[in-house]
């Protein structure tokens, strides 16, 4: 006889299994907590699960275990009880956390109805291998588990942190919500926000003027990687404030850095981790290993390594401002890559030091989720972590000015935490975006409630990395030789052509889509994660000339910015980006993850070509659909065209643009073909040798089309 597992689902139930009901008595159980013991008042029983109704409360604050005959003895766990309706009308709290702080006084407020003492310890250093006694402070329990104490000083400068006690252990945390850090985020800071405001910060605006979500152009990079080579012409690598010089150019006097991304023209800027990543993967004080940084440490801060001081708490924020500064002042949107899909470690989160066994998702029977592969998911469902995930986001939107938010792993938070968050981003007025990998993965939350591609209908305005572009185009992104459409591949017309139209539903019998908006469509064929286009080419066309690798890759990046949706290229693809071959460079060194800018005067050609697609799709609304309706009115395929091309023609939706009617013509076949042009006259426009839209030739009724080309025409009428 066993009992499998005891889970307490109110104050007074407890939910068992056990192996084998006939053999157990049921007055024989009993309920332990805080050393007492609790009566069972009655046990409804089905099969072999039991649910004991006590005569008292039990006490949250202490363990509790089941016993039975004192010979069996099993700890119930509280998951299920954190995320019932009994715990949220008793404990949900939804106002302010975190610190509030004037130059008189500084009120500090930590939500943990577990903890059985709360201190807060103030320290005059931010940098734990300073030895020093804090100063500790009693907070006291209010309602709803919250503690708070109010220091009547000017606490600016000093740092916190929070000795929780509960469960009979002693963490020292910190406050996850702090928004300013010590070196390494081992200590929160308390300042005075206002002097982390950059001059004429109150006059920074979003430049963000999308009419779609479709308009934008979006531009992958990590804050390290586009600065840090010695060939860049940045003075601050690796830095935010080497991102703030739009000048900057390469030994061959090509625009680097920002200069480069305002000279591809891309509209938004994604940026890999710029939060507060763990100090095992980059120590701030000497940031000489690498790390991608999806190991979340502090959600509310910047991250140190990339300012000049991480000593000082108010310089990552002064100079991560400086940087949006400078790119909302040129015209450039900036999207945060988010990742509250997991924590470093759950043992070392400051969640679970503060509230252990409530932010992480665990199975019926206590154990941790990993559906993120990182060892750990975090609970969205759970009201208190869903309201964490939407303050932070609101947050950084409002003290950094943000314009979106990448959210990695999206597909493990669920549909709801994922439309309040769209919903309080619509408060702000402007179209800011959000959207985020919606893969499906195994974790403990039923799967009509994941915010996953095959759920997109009821996450309106949320985009989906679209992953049936990215393999099509150029081959699955788990077989290193698979190919896609520009490698060669045979029979993958129908798949291009539903990536043409951005995926979305009910364009025909032929082409099944997921999406209900090209809104919701991310397009891309590379990003970080995987190997880059070049890389994935040179894998699967091994043998090739360079010459003809380069018009594969320029012929895959033509159709993600003639697709509908929303484009999307990982930095550096644009000039052939290599990591040799590493696919996960995650924690390789910088030369594998930096951009080369030799390489930009190496493939300028390619560079032009991606450029050109950048302005044309900027200029021309017919690839910049907005709805379905419109897609399905605009977007006719030409049929009978030979094996391996795909031909279309859009028509102008807005009514306002001289190309009346525009054709795109992939061929992806290593020989020329022939393709037959509707009535009217053609003007081809770009094809593989492009770097400016002029017209190249005038065309009727056909046209021939290079081996491995994209062909782009338009008509006046
Ligand atoms: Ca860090």
């Amino acid at each position: 006889m066993n009992i499998i597992q005891a889970a307490v689902i109110d104050f007074n139930k407890i939910k068992i299994t056990v192996d084998n009901f006939s053999e157990f008595m049921t007055s024989k159980f009993q309920i332990m907590n805080n050393d007492e013991i609790i009566p069972v008042e009655r046990i409804s029983t089905n099969d072999n699960m039991a649910i004991l109704i006590l005569s008292n409360e039990i006490n949250i604050k202490k363990e509790c275990s089941l016993i039975y005959d004192n010979t069996l003895n099993i700890k119930c766990n509280y998951y299920r009880l954190f995320s019932s309706e009994a715990f949220n009308s008793r404990y949900f709290y939804d106002g302010k956390l975190g610190i509030e702080y004037n130059v008189h006084k500084t009120k500090f407020k930590v939500w943990s109805p577990v903890a059985s003492s709360v201190n807060l310890l103030l320290y005059k250093n931010g940098d734990v291998a300073v030895t020093e006694t804090p100063t500790k402070i009693h907070m006291s329990e209010e309602e709803k588990g919250i503690w708070t104490v109010i220091v009547n000083e000017n606490l600016d400068g000093f740092f916190y942190t929070y000795e929780v006690e509960a469960y009979n252990k002693i963490n020292e945390a910190v406050d996850p919500y702090a928004k300013a850090l010590g070196v390494n985020g081992l200590r929160g800071a308390v300042i005075n926000m206002n002097d982390t405001d950059p001059k004429d910060w109150d006059k920074d605006f979003s430049p963000n003027n999308l009419e779609s979500f479709t308009d934008a152009v979006i531009y992958e990079i990590s804050i390290r990687d586009v600065t840090i080579n010695p060939n860049s012409g940045v003075i601050n690598k690796g830095k935010f404030l080497g991102l703030t010089d739009e000048h900057t150019l390469s030994v061959n006097n090509l625009p680097t850095a920002l200069n480069h991304m305002l000279e591809l023209g891309v509209t938004h800027v994604q940026i890999m981790p710029m939060f507060d990543f763990s100090y095992n993967s980059v120590d701030e004080k000497n940031p000489i290993k690498y790390n991608w940084g999806y190991d979340p440490q502090n959600y509310n801060a910047p991250e140190g390594s990339y300012a000049t001081n991480p000593y000082d708490p108010k310089c990552r924020i002064l100079e991560l401002k400086q940087m949006v500064q400078a790119f909302h002042k040129n015209g450039l949107s900036i999207n945060m890559d988010v990742v509250y899909n997991h924590m470093i470690s759950v043992g070392e989160s400051n969640f679970s030091k503060i509230f252990p066994g409530y932010y992480f998702r665990r199975w019926n029977d206590g154990a941790l989720t990993n559906g993120s592969g990182c060892g750990n998911d975090t609970a969205s469902e759970n009201k208190m972590m869903r309201k964490f995930i939407v303050d932070s986001v609101l947050y950084w939107t409002k003290e950094y000015h943000l314009d979106g938010f990448r959210f990695d792993l999206m597909g493990i938070h669920d549909i709801d935490t994922m439309n309040l968050i769209r919903k309080g981003l619509d408060e702000f007025n402007r179209p800011i975006m959000l959207y985020g990998e919606g893969w499906e993965l195994t974790t403990n939350i039923p799967k009509e409630s994941k915010a996953i591609i095959a759920n997109s209908s009821k996450t309106p305005k949320i985009g989906y990395f679209n992953d049936i572009i990215r393999d099509s185009v150029k081959g699955s992104v788990f077989y290193f030789k698979d190919g896609g459409f520009v490698n060669g591949k045979q029979g993958l017309e129908d798949k291009i052509k539903l990536s043409v139209i951005g995926c979305i539903d009910g364009y025909s019998e032929a082409l099944k889509g997921v999406f209900t908006s090209p809104e919701q469509s991310v397009n891309y064929v590379s990003c970080h994660d995987n190997n880059t286009l070049w890389d994935k080419i040179n894998h699967t066309n091994e043998s090739e000339n360079e010459q003809l690798k380069m018009d594969r890759h320029k012929l895959a990046l033509g159709i993600v910015l003639t697709s509908q949706g929303i484009p999307f290229l990982h930095s550096g693809c644009e000039f052939c980006r290599t990591k040799n071959g590493v696919e996960d460079s995650y924690n390789s060194r910088d030369s594998i993850n930096w951009i080369d800018w030799d390489r930009k005067y190496q493939y300028l050609d390619v560079f032009n070509f991606t450029k050109c697609l950048v302005e044309l799709r900027k200029y021309h609304p017919a690839f910049r659909m907005t709805s379905s309706q419109e897609i399905k009115k605009n977007i006719m395929f030409i049929n009978n065209t030979p094996k391996n091309t795909i031909a279309f023609v859009l028509n102008d939706p807005s009514g306002k643009d001289n190309w009346k009617r525009i054709m795109v013509i992939y061929n992806a076949n290593n020989s020329s073909v022939n393709i037959p042009l509707p009535d009217g006259t053609w003007n081809l426009v770009v094809n593989k040798h492009s770097s400016n839209i002029n017209t190249i030739k005038i065309a009727e009724h056909n046209i021939n089309v290079d081996n491995i080309d994209i062909n782009v025409l338009y008509s006046e009428a």
